[in-house]
């Protein structure tokens, strides 16, 4: 996949269907020449949209494809009500979900597998970072992604760097903070194969708002953001979406 400025709404456990009507109608009257915003909806309104100038992506998805595993969603079903993209690796599914890094693995296989577009987050905890051990850290959620899909595998995905303690905090990482993440990121890449790590779109996440995106997104190895409560608010989230055109 090339390299391109993305912007990522993650709605979470919010929003209804007249949101997802204002969203689906603001964005028809918005025309952006070189850049599509994604909006990753709670799975059962995926299927009400239609007609789009924004990608759909799913908050998760099963690893298993089909079978006894009930509450799940399958890649399958995902795409048959028009999804792109699936996060995964949440740090909210890594606490509150107990997904490891061996289950995120597999869900981003089974994804690439079936050509859904991973946007897959990594990202530390406020403690890690203060025991100086942040990028052993992250090295091993990357590590563990590509020992299951290898660094081939890597280029289906869009990377998120969340660091946790920035997420619904209200507490953004600075621009130089999240720069220094990045560019450790595509180091990390450029290890196991450099044009993959030339080519991989890698988001900051972690309350990004309309007055923090723009000197975000001017940092060299930021593409974007991945924005989970300023995507709630469609004149804030199109504001975020004008800051990634304008860096194009
Ligand atoms: C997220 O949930 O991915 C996120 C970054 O949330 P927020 O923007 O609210 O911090």
């Amino acid at each position: 996949m090339d390299r391109q400025m993305i912007v990522a709404g993650n709605w979470k456990l919010n929003g209804d269907r007249s949101l997802v009507q204002e969203f689906t109608d603001g964005f028809a009257n918005t025309s952006f020449t070189n850049f599509r915003p994604i909006l990753c909806l709670p799975n059962v309104y995926l299927a009400t949209v239609q007609n789009t100038n924004f990608g759909l992506g799913a908050q998760n998805l099963s690893e298993h494809l089909s079978g006894a595993f009930t509450g799940e969603t399958s890649v399958a079903m995902l795409k048959e009500v028009n999804a792109e993209y699936v996060i995964i690796g949440h740090s909210e599914r890594r606490e509150f979900f107990q997904e490891t890094n061996e289950v995120i693995a597999k869900k981003l296989k089974t994804a690439i597998d079936e050509c859904l577009t991973p946007i897959f987050c990594i990202g530390e905890s406020l403690e890690t970072r203060e025991s100086g051990s942040m990028y052993e850290f992250l090295a091993e959620q990357l590590t563990s992604a590509i020992e299951e899909i290898g660094i081939a595998g890597i280029n289906s995905c869009i990377i998120a760097y969340e660091p946790i303690w920035a997420i619904g905090t209200g507490l953004t990482a600075t621009p130089a903070q999240a720069q220094e993440v990045h560019a450790f990121i595509r180091k990390f890449l450029a290890e196991h194969d450099q044009d993959i790590a030339v080519n991989t779109s890698i988001l900051y996440g972690g309350s990004v708002n309309a007055k923090t995106a723009p000197a975000l997104f001017a940092e060299q190895d930021i593409d974007g953001g991945l924005v989970g409560g300023a995507s709630l608010n469609f004149k804030e989230f199109l504001e975020i979406c004008q800051a990634a055109e304008q860096r194009g």
